[in-house]
């Protein structure tokens, strides 16, 4: 991971913005500030009989809008600024959507893959156990995140509903659909980047069918946003790459093609009928959209200037770095912040918390069709307001969300 900046990042996003709101000081040290974190030493016994103690976090960081929500992460290199970090966007992303809910994260210094299948249901119950007394429904509800998965969900549900001595389904989001998920949770932050992206390419007069689009990454967002991409908008996916490299076909890919080849070889390098090409290639690239679904920081001042998408859509968590928002901004290149564009996770999870509070089950049709009402809400409101105030679409996303929490720390009282 190579977000030790991350939560340094979001900070200095946010004082952009204190200014278009005329922040005070001190409300600008308190948006700075976790209002909550837990730090947890949790011991495990492993398979060989042994006790192994790990550490993990829970950082709750603002819940003035509701109670907080965020993902749980399972990484060997996991650090609380990250966290923290992460925890901040989930604040901004939940505002700006209108979800009321406020934002955390949560994550567990381990190797999941040198651990087995018992040893990380061990693992996972025993954080919960952890951390039981600060979440819960109307609290602070998790979800999947790095290397934690719809199992990883299943079995922190059952440990909270144990200890509760209740099935608690509203404790966490991202459960299977069996075991009160939603439908459409997999690919929704995928499809609902792509409802942003068809309104920003409306707004920006470029037609989607036939556009040419590079991916960065090919997980659990970047996969199903090429194929949504190329399924349902009619795009070119010209390029994508994971972390062994990437590929280029100038026609296009065939991406269902291309997940089976991923699935077998691990990599998306060596496709039939693609050249192989580096990473850096791939986001200086021609194309009509770039989008970095992979990690942060990787467009930089270094390589800023040499991006050539017409426009760039942040599927990943801080893909551009400081600094190179003003260069692609200067070059007249749009950004669509990532709390903007991938917030289709969260507002999934949201359904989901609703509907296991009305004990409901909507298809994927309805799914998609809320999520597109909300993305496109969203979209919207960051456009008017980044076109009146003349400043880039982050600017004005961060002043929607940021003043949406204020104003409710103002109304509790809290400032
Ligand atoms: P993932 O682990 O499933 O996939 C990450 C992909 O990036 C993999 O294909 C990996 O090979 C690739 N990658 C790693 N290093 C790379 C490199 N140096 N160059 C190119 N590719 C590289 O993760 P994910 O869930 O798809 O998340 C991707 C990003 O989207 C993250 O920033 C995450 O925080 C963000 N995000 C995810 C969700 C979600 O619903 N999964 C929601 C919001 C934001």
């Amino acid at each position: 991971m190579n977000n030790q900046n991350l939560f340094e990042m979001v900070k200095q996003h946010l004082c952009s913005c204190s200014a278009d709101l005329a922040l005070s000081p001190s409300v600008e040290a308190v948006l700075k500030l976790p209002v909550r974190e837990l730090h947890v030493s949790i011991p495990v016994r492993m398979d060989n009989g042994t006790i192994q103690a790990f550490q993990g976090f829970r950082v709750q960081y603002n819940d003035a809008l509701g109670p907080a929500k965020g993902g749980i992460r399972f990484h060997p290199d996991e650090t609380i600024d990250t966290i923290r970090g992460l925890a901040s966007l989930m604040t901004w992303k939940c505002a700006l959507h209108n979800l009321p809910l406020g934002g955390a994260k949560g994550g567990v210094i381990c190797n999941p893959k040198e651990m087995s299948v018992a040893e990380l249901e061990r693992l996972s119950r025993a954080y919960i156990q952890a951390i039981y007394h600060i979440i819960g429904p109307d609290r602070d509800i998790p979800a999947p995140d790095l290397y934690t998965d719809a199992r990883t969900m299943a079995w922190m549900m059952d440990e909270y509903s144990r200890i509760a001595q209740k099935t608690t389904f509203g404790v966490i989001t991202g459960k299977p659909v069996s075991l009160g998920g939603s439908e459409g949770r997999e690919t929704a932050t995928a499809m609902g980047g792509w409802f942003v992206i068809r309104e920003a390419a409306r707004d920006n007069s470029l037609d989607l069918r036939g556009a040419r689009v590079a991916i960065q990454g090919f997980g659990n967002v970047g996969a199903p946003a090429a194929l949504i991409g190329q399924e349902q908008f009619g795009c070119r996916i010209v390029a994508v790459s994971d972390s062994s490299g990437g590929i280029f076909a100038e026609d296009g890919l065939a991406v269902r093609a291309l997940v089976s080849h991923k699935k077998k070889s691990g990599r998306v390098h060596d496709f039939p009928g693609a050249r192989n090409i580096t990473n850096n290639d791939l986001l200086e690239l021609e194309c009509d959209i770039l989008i970095p679904a992979a990690l942060e920081n990787v467009i930089t001042m270094a390589n800023a200037g040499k991006v050539a998408a017409k426009m760039v859509a942040e599927f990943a968590n801080g893909p551009v770095g400081t600094g190179a928002d003003e260069i692609l901004h200067g070059n007249g290149i749009p950004v669509i912040p990532d709390f903007l564009c991938n917030g289709g996770g969260v507002i999934v999870s949201y359904f989901e918390m609703v509907q296991n509070a009305n004990f409901d089950h909507w298809d994927e049709k309805e799914v998609f069709r809320r999520l597109e009402k909300k993305m496109i809400e969203a979209y919207r409101s960051v456009r008017v307001l980044s076109s009146q105030n003349q400043v880039p679409m982050r600017q004005a996303a961060y002043s929607i969300a940021v003043s949406r929490v204020v104003q409710a720390m103002h109304m509790r009282g809290w400032i």
